[in-house]
């Protein structure tokens, strides 16, 4: 698929998401209403197929026989996704995660700050780099391992997110676990953990323990800013790590 077929397949998702949710009417400028009016008809452009959040095809067996999970139509749908309309309006970029879509250890974050929604890329700023460092003390290089975030847009100013937020982005997270189906997820702070986690415990309790979600083991562990924070909790952190090695049979590096 092209990326202009998936722009449009995840406008037209995007729209068709706003319709069931009781939407029935957009905001559209004369300005734009003119361009659509000029702009070429695409011929035979691929419909989205039903089934899970419509538009994320299942991982389908590449020529060695082995699943290869399909993340860009999931993607094109975020790019252009306004359920947020605070969010959507002031994003420079929707940061959608990077690394291998065939590893076996994810990390989710809580959402983009600055650095991460002009680049486009999680955890690029000061805690990304710190966490880049956790990712390389564990012996993974930074591609090899997947990074996402709860929500895919910046809140402004950084604020928390919202549970509105939290509830409309969702979905492309847990396409995103279900394509990638690592054997392992590291969710870094209270806001990540709770979106998975049905816990009412605070990110220090739950530390350092393993929970399971749809038949994957989470391990929550400090969120990198609050390291940067509190650097003497990076020992917890670093505890947190091996017990995630010994869960995927790996070595502890030594240090
Ligand atoms: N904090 C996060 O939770 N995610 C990022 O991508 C950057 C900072």
């Amino acid at each position: 698929m092209n990326s202009l077929t998936q722009i449009i397949n995840g406008t037209i998702a995007a729209l068709e998401d706003m319709k069931r949710s009781g939407v029935t009417h957009v905001d559209v400028s004369r300005e734009t209403l003119e361009g659509l009016s000029k702009a070429p008809v695409v011929v035979g452009a691929p419909t989205l197929s039903p089934g899970r959040l419509e538009g994320s095809a299942p991982a389908e067996p590449s020529s060695q026989g082995k699943a290869s999970p399909d993340l860009a139509p999931i993607e094109a749908r975020a790019k252009v996704c306004v359920k947020c309309r605070e969010l959507s309006r002031c994003r420079h970029n929707v940061v959608f995660g990077v690394g291998d879509p065939h590893t076996e250890l994810m990390f989710i974050g809580e959402a983009p700050g600055r650095d991460e929604d002009l680049e486009g890329e999680p955890f690029v700023g000061r805690a990304g780099a710190l966490l880049t460092k956790i990712i390389q003390a564990m012996g993974f290089k930074r591609h090899e391992v997947y990074i996402a975030n709860v929500l895919k847009c910046r809140p402004p100013e950084n604020r928390t997110p919202l549970p509105d937020e939290v509830a409309n982005c969702l979905p492309y997270l847990l396409t995103q676990i279900e394509l990638i189906k690592p054997k392992v997820i590291v969710v870094l702070g209270a806001t990540a953990m709770k979106a998975l986690l049905d816990v009412q415990l605070g990110i220090t309790k739950m530390r350092g323990n393993w929970y399971n979600f749809r038949d994957t083991p989470i391990m929550p562990t400090f969120h990198p800013a609050y390291l940067l924070r509190n650097p003497a909790a990076k020992k917890e952190v670093w505890q947190d790590m091996q017990t995630v090695l010994a869960k995927l049979g790996r070595e502890v590096p030594k240090r």
